[in-house]
């Protein structure tokens, strides 16, 4: 039986995220909401300065090993501390969630290529300004949840590459809805260099966000997590080297997007059990002093059920998401069916027990003066995050 008691780095790294969350996350998310311009928002120096914080204390590189100069936590340790971020700033806790992706997959994929690990990985690591976020361009305009159609020639934009002279050759379009697609400074694409195999005649290839050819979209301007900056990404004829294809296309490659799916769903989960206990803590918080009926309403018997509803489903998301890392810790990448049944139970909790908990915040629950509304917009993100929860329940069945 794993131990539910807390290490003492585990402790040390969640107070550490606990106390910037509340001093510099919180009130650096609440400021971006509520700015009308994405495009604004993202240069303001309110967004630059919690990134850098963020940066500061090693939040963008907690899986990367040390001897890259990364922290090397292990999974769990790593998400105690999203969901703990995102208590306090779902979105910049979601941007740095998505920055870790593309170091990682180089780390794992091509641990031994010195010249890649020095040029995206070491630089990704020793970063304190912040401004080195990284993005992976998975989802297509027209390729969403359907990940399998990369290579069908009826799909326009799909993102394809050809041999050039040295190295590849990339063209087509990523979906608006890239994860730092606008800001970040290094790219992981998924791209088909062989239609004639399927899905497996597809690869990841490392491309750098200046690289003559790559085009960003804008911001995209959303309901919530308005501190995650969203972007398309175009590529004409942009020219890689042979060592940026760190996955070759093979039959391994339908593995390569399970396994991303298997850590990433467990990332998505922590941040919606982070974005639940925000709502939860915030309406008991409330409850506890707003007089109504000559008590407070946390002593009126349906205002504890809803605040009892969200307490439980807390807890049980938490237990599950640690039984997802557990997996995880164990054999790499851990276990596709916990982690989609873990990422479909938190999203779904986060969006109903967000509402509930607006409405025990009764009018104030709508306004902009408290946080509830926000807490409800945002979670309206998550359940489409690493693949929407339906198509993700329809992967996971054939497994049950
Ligand atoms: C916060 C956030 C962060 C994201 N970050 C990234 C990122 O970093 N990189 C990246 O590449 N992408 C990212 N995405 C994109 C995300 O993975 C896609 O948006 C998602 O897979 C859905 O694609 P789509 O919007 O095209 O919807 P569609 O695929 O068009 O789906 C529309 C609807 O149809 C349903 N549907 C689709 N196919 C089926 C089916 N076979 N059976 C039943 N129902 C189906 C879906 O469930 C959905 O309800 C992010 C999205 C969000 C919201």
């Amino acid at each position: 039986m794993p131990s539910f008691n807390l290490t003492d780095t585990q402790e040390m790294m969640v107070a550490t995220a606990r106390d910037f969350g509340r001093a510099v996350l919180e009130p650096a998310e609440t400021a971006l909401d509520k700015m009308a311009s994405p495009t604004e928002a993202f240069a303001s120096e309110t967004y630059k300065k919690a990134m850098a914080g963020a940066f500061q204390l090693g939040f963008h590189k907690m899986t990367l090993g040390q001897h890259v100069g990364g922290l090397g936590l292990d999974h769990a340790t790593v998400g105690m501390v999203w969901e703990e971020l995102a208590r306090h700033g779902v979105g910049f806790a979601a941007s740095l969630v998505a920055s870790s992706v593309v170091p990682q997959l180089i780390s794992f994929l091509a641990p031994d290529n010195k010249r890649l690990i020095d040029r995206y990985v070491v630089p990704f690591c020793e970063d304190t300004t912040g401004t080195h976020l990284t993005a992976w361009g998975s989802s297509e305009p027209a390729v969403g949840s359907d990940g399998k159609r990369y290579h069908d020639l009826s799909v326009h934009h799909r993102t394809a590459a050809r041999r050039g002279h040295e190295g590849w050759i990339l063209d087509g379009e990523k979906s608006a809805f890239v994860s730092n697609g606008g800001l970040a400074k290094s790219l992981v694409v998924f791209a088909c260099t062989d239609k004639s195999k399927g899905l497996c005649g597809s690869g990841a290839f490392v491309v750098p966000a200046d690289a003559p050819g790559v085009v960003r979209g804008r911001a995209e301007d959303r309901l919530g997590m308005r501190a995650l900056n969203q972007a398309s990404l175009s590529f004409d004829a942009v020219a890689v080297p042979d060592d940026h294809l760190i996955f070759p296309p093979s039959d391994a490659y339908p593995m390569l997007h399970h396994a991303i799916v298997t850590v990433g769903n467990l990332a998505t989960g922590y941040l919606a059990l982070g974005l639940m206990r925000a709502a939860y803590e915030e309406a008991l918080a409330y409850a506890k002093t707003r007089v109504q009926g000559g008590k407070p309403i946390v002593e009126h018997q349906l205002v504890a059920k809803k605040l009892f509803d969200a307490h439980a489903a807390i807890e049980s998301t938490r237990a599950l998401l640690w039984k997802g890392s557990w997996h995880t810790t164990e054999s790499f990448p851990g276990d596709l069916k916990t982690s989609i049944t873990a990422k479909i139970l938190a999203t779904r909790n986060a969006i109903e027990h967000t509402t509930a908990m607006v409405q025990v915040l009764g009018g104030y629950g709508i306004t902009r003066d408290y946080k509830l509304e926000k807490y409800l917009r945002d979670a309206m993100l998550l359940p489409i995050m690493d693949g929407t929860n339906d198509t993700l329940m329809l992967q996971v069945t054939p497994l049950l």
